[in-house]
């Protein structure tokens, strides 16, 4: 059923981007409007909604952007608003634009900031998972993984071949922080001889040592380390390290950065994040006020936003022994 006191929403994309945004973007855009309603697009985030940078979107306002990474809105991080006077003036400032629903698509601290502007201030709110770090509670998947996972699949394939050329060991790092995902997913993808995933505490430099020297000795020309950022820098200079010090090996590292927070995104990631985007409207259009769509079973649906607001760092410890398997 649809709630007639819905006139007018806004979309704003916030914290780390990630390749798909402007799909989802699109999709609500595009419901909305075909729903009649008014959508204004919230520059920079959290940011742009505190400085009042809306803008009215038409059809058109999000013609030709589903196939380019980043966020034709931008993003931001706004410290300011964990602050509870400053989500006050945020609140306000909806107000007196006539806003009376808000899609955020973001990351964890997004859909943080979005939960407290709908207990505070009673704004509806729906969230749409937007990171490439696969790490949000609730839902088994986040726009932009699949195109970060793409991206670094690629890189590392071709460092394979120039390391197989010169028979040299590589510490590839991809991103992630503590989330792990990227980490393992691109490690089976690619082969990868031994996979650091900081979620599981201290690196075990004899048995990354180990998994090396038996490859090399077996005749395997080149070895590849995938590790995930950590969230210190400078992981992979320290595995390179301990590698050389305490072991013998030399190893190479490449930082893969922020190449995988862009690019095209792929076929799912677009998919994914229309279907998403046209879910939190409609959510909205039916009168439900704080929730976040989630990717679970094979099927984009909604859930409450007060279970959706923590981190999770989601893999399949059989992935770890699965890599293992078929790295010998
Ligand atoms: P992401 O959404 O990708 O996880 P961040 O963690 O940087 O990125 O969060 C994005 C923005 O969300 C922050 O800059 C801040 O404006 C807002 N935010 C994050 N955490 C909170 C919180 N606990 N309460 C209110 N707003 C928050």
């Amino acid at each position: 059923m649809t709630d007639t006191s819905l006139n007018s929403i806004a979309v704003l994309t916030s914290g780390g981007d990630s390749p798909g945004m402007n799909c989802a973007i699109r999709s609500v855009v595009r419901t909305a409007l075909g729903a009649g309603l008014t959508v204004y697009g919230i520059r920079r985030g959290y940011s742009g909604l505190l400085d009042g940078s809306f803008e009215l979107m038409n059809a058109s306002s999000v013609g030709n952007i589903l196939q380019h990474g980043g966020t034709v809105l931008q993003t931001s991080r706004c410290p300011e608003f964990l602050d509870e006077s400053i989500r006050r003036e945020a609140f306000h400032i909806l107000k007196r634009k006539k806003i009376d629903g808000l899609v955020v698509i973001g990351g964890n601290g997004s859909y943080n900031g979005a939960h407290c502007l709908n207990q505070e201030h009673g704004i509806p709110v729906a969230c749409v998972p937007g990171t490439i770090d696969n790490d949000v509670q609730g839902t088994e998947y986040t726009i932009g993984f699949d195109t970060a996972v793409q991206t670094a699949v690629e890189a590392v394939d071709k460092i394979r071949d120039t390391a197989s050329s010169h028979a040299r060991i590589f510490i590839v790092e991809v991103m992630g922080r503590k989330s792990s995902s990227i980490a393992l997913q691109v490690g089976i993808c690619t082969g990868a001889e031994n996979i650091v995933l900081p979620d599981l505490g201290e690196p075990d430099f004899s048995q990354i040592s180990k998994d090396i020297k038996r490859g090399i000795k077996r005749g395997k020309s080149s070895s590849i380390i995938i590790c995930a950022e950590g969230e210190k820098p400078g992981l992979s200079y320290r595995i390179q390290e301990r590698l050389k010090d305490d072991h013998g090996l030399d190893a190479h590292v490449c930082i893969l950065g922020h190449i995988q927070r862009g690019g095209n995104p792929t076929p799912q990631d677009r998919s994914i994040a229309s279907q998403m985007g046209n879910v939190a409207v409609n959510a909205l259009l039916e009168g439900r006020n704080a929730i976040a769509t989630a990717f679970q079973n094979g099927k984009v649906i909604e859930v409450p936003l007060s279970e959706s607001l923590g981190k999770d760092n989601k893999y399949d410890p059989k992935m770890i022994d699965l890599a293992k398997v078929l790295s010998i």
